[in-house]
């Protein structure tokens, strides 16, 4: 095992959607409730944090430094894990600065997270700037990539695949949002690990599917390696549906209001605009087209994203009927 610090509520739920199950018809729908690993709001990127943030503490950092979108789900889970280990946090936002903070950029506030801004194409140059900057006034800075998608962030994924085959359950496919890649990565070397013999689709929510694939195929294989395993991913493995990008990245439309409105009146259940929203409008596409058989277990697994409900960029979609 590598070291990790403990910042995730483990095991989370993996419950039943009877009431989604019978609007869909037929299929047996279950979910993984990692919007509930409890750091500040939760999500995906508290379990790779807990490895990350081992990784900055081993290597004697002092200030975690990491980048994302405004109403990045990863900036404000780095953030969370920063004041909950005593580092100090700088994250580089890229877009443009709103007038009004909410959302996960009024939680970045909260949690005492430094915030500077770059344009997007320019981002990666910034926060090598700001990293180097931190370095030279000695604040022995560890950059987290964005989305924790490193090696030492995606084992995270792996390790969640054990951990659901230990609960019990094993679907036939896993479905969840998937974007810097980190995630299914480390799903597909957990897979591997494991055991687990279901599908694994990641529903893209801002790349086409040919460059996303690639990103986790060399992730997948650099995760493994550094389990101190040798695996290598055909490309038939590593499953991407593009079909629901809709107008980009971030953007909520009508796919995504739709689902995030089933979820939550037929279950109660919280997704977010930006990634488990159209996730879910891509499972519920492909359910509604036959994609999966009558008799099949749908595990979807929520990555988290929830707080992303309350930006004002969504206000005016998320408030109508
Ligand atoms: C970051 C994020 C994802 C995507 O995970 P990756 O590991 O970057 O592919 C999915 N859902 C939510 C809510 C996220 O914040």
């Amino acid at each position: 095992m590598k070291p990790k610090v403990h910042l995730a509520h483990l095991p989370t739920p993996v419950e039943a959607l009877p009431r989604l199950s019978a609007h869909l018809g037929g299929l047996e729908l279950l979910v993984k409730r990692d919007d509930l690993t409890g750091l500040a709001f939760g999500g995906n990127k508290t379990r790779k944090l807990e490895y990350l943030v081992a990784k900055a503490r081993e290597s004697g950092a002092q200030t975690l430094i990491t980048t994302g979108a405004v109403q990045s789900n990863h900036c404000r889970q780095t953030a969370a894990a920063a004041a909950r280990t005593g580092f100090q946090c700088i994250l580089v936002l890229s877009g443009s600065i709103p007038d009004e903070r909410s959302g996960n950029l009024l939680l970045d506030h909260l949690l005492g997270a430094e915030v500077m801004w770059s344009d997007q194409e320019n981002r990666e140059k910034t926060l090598q700037e700001v990293f180097n900057q931190a370095q030279v006034a000695g604040r022995n800075p560890f950059l987290i990539p964005y989305g924790g998608s490193s090696p030492t962030g995606a084992i995270a994924y792996a390790y969640a695949m054990q951990e659901l085959l230990n609960q019990d359950v094993e679907p036939d496919w896993i479905v969840f949002a998937s974007s810097s890649g980190g995630t299914q990565a480390g799903m597909l070397v957990g897979a591997r690990l494991f055991g687990y013999t279901g599908r694994i689709l990641g529903i893209s929510v801002d790349q086409p599917a040919a460059v996303l694939k690639a990103r986790i195929k060399e992730l997948a294989q650099q995760t493994a390696v550094y389990m101190g395993e040798k695996m290598t991913f055909s490309d038939a493995e590593i499953l991407v549906n593009d079909d629901y990008l809709g107008a980009g990245y971030g953007v909520l439309g009508r796919a995504e209001l739709e689902s995030i409105r089933l979820f939550a009146r037929l279950e109660g259940l919280l997704l977010d605009p930006v990634y488990t929203g159209r996730a879910a409008a891509g499972l519920i596409g492909l359910a509604r087209s036959g994609f999966f058989k009558d008799d099949q277990k749908v595990l979807f697994w929520h990555t988290g994203g929830t707080p992303a409900l309350f930006a004002d960029l969504y206000r005016r979609e998320l408030a109508g009927d």
